[in-house]
């Protein structure tokens, strides 16, 4: 029987007309391995194009290949997105495993005659692909990434570029090594990285050292009077508005991290974040220890992702979302707060 691997390996036998897509607002492991799998197949001799579903941050504009990803934008460049789709012999999903996480993209990833390939780390993986690496207990998909290359023996083509792209995946989608998927793996591909003398500290400083003042000072407006802490259900959460982002000039990226705030004070096992970002409200979920943020956001706001990492999306009003949300909590008391529901004596 072939495996995952041996079918790739076939499949890039011959010159291959690649596409490379990720989900929507790509984070560094979504970029990173899409980068690094490029930096691949191009010295395989393949023709590569990365299509991004949206813009992502600044912070990950140094990433090599960064300057040729093609951002799709519905009204600019539908027509040239929808053919390289059509066109591609391989299209590979990265860091995602559902087709709604990439917006139009999945239909002409659905319609495409393309092989399909998947490469991902989320639970519940939707069955769309013809090759699929799907590994929920992977740290990344940078991570599964340096594996696939080193399965097809080429680990002596990862270049320092690429080894500073995966390096970025794990070190972000770890939260830095510290969350329980930070396995003895991991730091064993960090350490065959270094082999390639990546920049560890460059690396870091990129990603979290290079905000600009205002962001700064809407990190300290949010902490200072938007962050709500509900010990009667250990949550913590924060709300957003538009006209909040508005104010502080808010770029893409600029709420990334704001969850983990709230997930940082003592007792809280719970968080989340709602940003109203006009067409709906993008929610993202946080948790420590058994809660599943997963099962939660997949069960009540029509989201997924990881067991302690989630995310989701609401059509109503912020104000609406929130009320939901609190609504909801006491479904969970005992999860939240390992005290089962008061239950009337008989
Ligand atoms: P974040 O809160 O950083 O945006 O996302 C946390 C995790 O949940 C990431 O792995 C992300 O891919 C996943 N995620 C975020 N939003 C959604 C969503 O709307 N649907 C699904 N299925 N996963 C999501
Ligand atoms: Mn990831």
């Amino acid at each position: 029987m072939s495996t995952p691997i041996s079918a790739l390996q076939a499949l890039l036998a011959q010159p291959q007309q690649v596409v490379i897509t990720t989900h929507h607002k790509p984070d560094a492991d979504a970029l990173g391995s899409s980068l690094a799998w490029a930096g691949y197949l191009k010295q395989r001799g393949h023709h590569v194009t990365v299509v991004a579903p949206s813009d992502y941050p600044a912070f990950l504009n140094w990433m090599e290949g960064n300057d040729e990803v093609v951002i799709y934008e519905k009204r600019q460049n539908d027509a040239q997105v929808r053919d390289l789709f059509h066109r591609a012999d391989v299209i590979c999903c990265l860091d995602f495993s559902c087709l709604n996480r990439i917006n139009e993209l999945g239909d002409y990833v659905r319609s495409s005659p393309a092989v399909k390939v998947l490469v991902d780390h989320h639970q519940q993986p939707e069955n769309f692909a013809d090759i699929s690496f799907s590994q929920p207990k992977a740290a990344a998909t940078a991570e599964m990434i340096f594996e696939i290359i080193r399965d097809l023996g080429d680990q002596d083509l990862i270049t320092k570029e690429m080894g500073e792209c995966l390096y970025a995946g794990i070190m972000t989608d770890t939260g830095s090594f510290r969350h329980p998927s930070t396995s003895r793996n991991v730091h064993l591909i960090i350490a065959e990285l270094l082999k390639v003398n990546i920049d560890l500290s460059a690396v870091h400083r990129r990603i979290y050292d290079s905000h600009s003042e205002i962001r700064l000072r809407f990190l300290g407006y949010v902490l200072k009077d938007k962050l709500v802490v509900n010990r009667k259900y250990n949550t913590a959460y924060i709300a957003i508005s538009q006209e909040e982002l508005r104010e502080y000039q808010s770029k893409t990226g600029d709420t990334e991290g704001l969850v983990n705030y709230a997930l940082s004070i003592e007792g809280i096992v719970f968080a989340a974040v709602f940003i109203d970002r006009g067409v709906a409200v993008k929610i993202s979920f946080r948790s420590v220890g058994d809660f599943s943020v997963s099962d939660f956001s997949r069960r009540h706001f029509d989201g997924g992702g990881h067991h302690n990492a989630s995310g989701g999306i609401s059509y109503q009003t912020l104000d609406e979302t929130v009320d939901r949300f609190l609504s909801i909590l006491p479904e969970y008391q005992e999860q939240l707060t390992g005290a089962p529901l008061a239950v009337a004596p008989p």
